[in-house]
């Protein structure tokens, strides 16, 4: 009789519910060390980009088209917007719209939309003063 309690018992732990499936797939793959997550994009093929005048690694990414610094993904590290969301971000902005503005029609959260347009200046100006 014990036997067949113990078969019961295996089949009671086959029945648990994968609860952390869903974990598995919010992960980004990584890559090598020199590349990182696009921090606008979450993009995994960003290519070298030169260096600052710091000597941190710079980045481009062919995705959302935006250059950045390590030091930037230290701020926006796993944030992941789509490109058409920024490129609409970006051009709401050169168009002058408020933030406020732009994160409604964009849909994206007020401050989300700010580190976004602090990225893309960041990037501006980093090709005069570098940061
Ligand atoms: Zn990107």
């Amino acid at each position: 009789m014990s036997v067949q309690l113990g078969v019961q018992k295996i089949e009671n732990s086959y029945s648990l519910p994968y609860k952390n499936l869903s974990l598995l797939n919010q992960k980004q793959p990584t890559f090598a060390k020199q590349t990182m997550n696009c921090p606008l994009c979450g993009y995994a093929r960003t290519r070298k980009h030169g260096k600052t005048s710091k000597g941190s690694q710079r980045f481009f990414c062919p995705s959302c088209r935006q250059t950045f610094s390590e030091t930037l993904n230290t701020l926006y590290y796993r944030r992941q917007v789509n490109k058409e969301d920024i490129q609409i971000v970006l051009q709401s902005y050169a168009e002058g719209m408020s933030f406020r503005g732009i994160s409604r029609i964009s849909g994206l959260a007020y401050n989300t939309v700010v580190r976004i347009i602090q990225a893309a200046n960041q990037k501006a100006n980093s090709a005069n003063t570098e940061d």
